[in-house]
C-alpha cells in the first residue's frame, strides 16, 4: 500500500503535492510527508495523521521551491514506528537525494545484512531505506543516474514504484513486472508529475500522459521527461488487488479504468451466481460498482441498503468486540424501510478475514431483511501478499481453510459466491499472465521463500 508523488513544475510545489496527496489519502492514513528542494537543500515536513492533519496553511506556505515529492503511508514493512514515515532522505559527497516508494520488497534482510556487512547503519526498518541505500551507494562510486537505477532494478526484488529527487533533479523508476501502480502526467503551467494513480493527476488539473512502463527510468528535465526502459519481464505482474478493491475507482491504471473492471466484474458475478431476490445492493462504497454491474445484468433493481457516515475518516482501532460492533455502526446504517421483510443481494468487493461481512450481515438481518445473499467481485483470498497489500496469514484468511459454504454459515449469509477467477480476469480486459494474481492462486510471479513461483524471464537492456 501507500500513495507515492513526485512534481518538477514552474509553480511552487508545495500546495500541488498537498493536493496530490490529499487525492492519494485511501492508499495510506497513518502518515504523510513532503519534501522540497529549495535551490540550495531540502525542505521537510513529515508527521502522523492525514495529509490535512499533517500540513497547515502556514506549514505548506514555509516550503519555497517548486520540485518536490511526497508520500502517504500504510504501515506494511516495518511497523509503525516514527522513523519509518517516508520521504526518506540521503547525504553524500555533497549530493542530497530524497526517495518515496509504494510497494514492498521481498530481499529487504539479504540486502539489509549485505549493506550493514560494508559498514552501512540503518536508522529505521523501512525497505524504502534500503532502496535508498541502494542507490546513494552506487551514486557515490561516480555512477550516472541511469546506471545507479540499473543496478537498483537488478538488486532489489518485490513491488516498488519509486520516485526521487536527487537534488533538484526528480526521477521515477518502477518495478520490472510493474506490481504498483504508477503514472505520469502533464500540468497546465508546463511541469511534470509522477503519481501512484491518475485520479491524482485530476486533482491538479493535471493530464495524463501514460504509466510508468515495468523496469522503466524516467527522468523529468526542463525539456520534458526523458525515459530510459532499463530491464524488462516477459510480462508485467500487475496487482489484481488494486483493481478489485484498493485503487480509486475514478483511476485508470495500466490503461485499464477502474470502475469499468469492478462493474464488469459485477455483470459477470450475476451472470455466474444469480440470485432470485427483490433488490441489489452494495457494501458501500468498495462493492458500488459491481453492485451497478450486477443490477443490470440481473435485471433486478438497485437499491440502496446501506448508508456509509462519510464522516468517519480513519479506521478506528477498537480493542474490544463491543466497541468493534460500534465501530461497524459508526461507518454503516441500514435503511430500514428498504430492507425490512425483503430478500437482498448485497454486494462487496472481496472476503479478507471475514470480521466486516459477518458484522454486515447481522446489521441487516437486525434491521428486518428475510434473505440475505452476498455476492463477492472477487474470488476467494486463499493466500497472503508479500508484495505491498497488508493481507493477514492463511490462518487469518477465513477462505484459506474454509469452503465457500463454510464461509457462509460463519458469516451467517442465506447464499455466498464469488466471481470466478476467469470472470474476474475477463472483465480487467487483460491477460491472465499479465496479473500478478498471488493472493488468489498462491502462485506468485517472483521468488518469495515457501512458496509456489511462476518466474518471469527478464531482459536487461543498455544503451
Ligand atoms: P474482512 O473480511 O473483515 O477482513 O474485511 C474485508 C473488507 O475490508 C473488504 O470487503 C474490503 O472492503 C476491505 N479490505 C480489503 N482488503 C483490505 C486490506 N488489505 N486492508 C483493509 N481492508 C481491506
Amino acid at each position: 500500500m501507500c500513495g507515492i508523488a513526485g512534481t518538477s513544475d514552474t509553480i511552487l510545489a508545495a500546495p500541488v503535492l498537498y493536493h496530490l496527496l490529499h487525492a492519494l489519502q485511501h492508499r495510506g492514513q497513518e502518515s504523510a510527508g513532503i519534501f522540497v528542494w529549495d535551490g540550495t537543500s531540502v525542505q521537510k515536513q513529515k508527521g502522523y495523521g492525514l495529509v490535512s492533519e499533517v500540513f497547515s496553511d502556514a506549514d505548506l506556505k514555509r516550503f519555497t521551491g517548486t520540485v518536490g515529492i511526497g508520500h502517504v503511508r500504510y504501515p506494511t514493512t516495518g511497523g509503525s514506528k516514527p522513523e519509518n514515515i517516508q520521504p526518506f532522505h540521503f547525504l553524500f559527497r555533497g549530493h542530497s537525494l530524497s526517495v518515496v516508494h509504494n510497494g514492498n520488497l521481498v530481499n529487504t534482510e539479504a540486502l539489509r545484512d549485505e549493506y550493514a556487512g560494508h559498514g552501512v547503519t540503518f536508522s529505521s526498518t523501512s525497505d524504502t531505506e534500503v532502496i535508498g541505500t541502494v542507490l546513494a551507494g552506487e551514486l557515490v562510486k561516480g555512477k550516472s543516474l541511469e546506471d545507479a537505477v540499473l543496478f537498483a532494478l537488478q538488486k532489489l526484488s518485490g513491488s516498488y514504484s519509486v520516485i526521487c529527487m536527487l537534488d533538484g533533479q526528480l526521477f521515477g523508476f518502477r518495478d520490472p513486472l510493474g506490481i504498483k501502480p504508477f503514472c505520469m502526467g502533464k500540468t497546465k503551467t508546463g511541469g511534470y508529475i509522477l503519481a501512484s494513480e491518475s485520479a491524482a493527476l485530476d486533482a491538479v488539473g493535471a493530464e495524463l500522459l501514460r504509466d510508468v512502463r515495468p523496469g522503466e527510468f524516467v527522468l523529468v528535465g526542463t525539456d520534458g521527461i526523458v525515459s530510459s526502459q532499463l530491464v524488462k519481464a516477459e510480462s508485467p505482474a500487475h496487482c489484481i488487488f488494486e483493481y478489485i478493491y484498493f485503487a480509486r475507482p475514478d483511476s485508470i491504471l495500466d490503461g485499464v479504468p477502474v470502475y469499468d473492471v469492478r462493474r464488469k466484474t459485477g455483470e459477470i458475478l450475476a451472470r455466474e451466481s444469480f440470485a432470485d431476490a427483490e433488490m441489489v445492493s452494495p457494501v458501500p462504497d468498495s462493492g458500488t460498482a459491481s453492485a451497478v454491474g450486477f443490477a443490470k445484468q440481473s435485471g433486478i433493481p438497485f437499491r440502496e441498503a446501506l448508508i456509509k457516515n462519510r464522516y468517519t475518516g480513519r479506521t478506528f482501532i477498537l480493542p474490544s468486540q463491543e466497541k468493534r460492533e460500534l465501530g461497524v455502526r459508526m461507518k454503516l446504517n441500514p435503511i430500514r424501510s428498504h430492507v425490512r421483510n425483503r430478500s437482498v443481494i448485497l454486494v462487496d468487493d472481496s472476503i479478507v478475514r471475514g470480521t466486516t461481512a459477518k458484522r454486515i450481515l447481522s446489521l441487516v438481518r437486525d434491521f428486518g431483511a428475510e434473505e440475505i445473499h452476498l455476492r463477492i467481485a472477487s474470488p476467494p483470498v486463499i493466500a497472503p501478499c508479500y508484495l505491498g497489500t497488508d493481507f493477514p496469514t492463511r490462518e487469518e484468511l477465513i477462505s484459506s481453510a474454509k469452503t465457500v459454504d463454510e464461509v457462509r454459515d460463519t458469516i451467517g449469509a442465506s447464499t455466498l459466491a464469488h466471481v470466478s477467477l476467469s470472470g474476474l480476469v475477463e472483465a480487467s480486459g487483460l491477460p491472465k499472465e499479465y496479473l500478478c494474481l498471488g493472493c488468489l492462486t498462491g502462485v506468485y510471479p517472483l521468488e518469495i521463500a515457501g512458496e509456489i513461483c511462476e518466474k518471469k524471464k527478464m531482459c536487461v537492456y543498455r544503451r
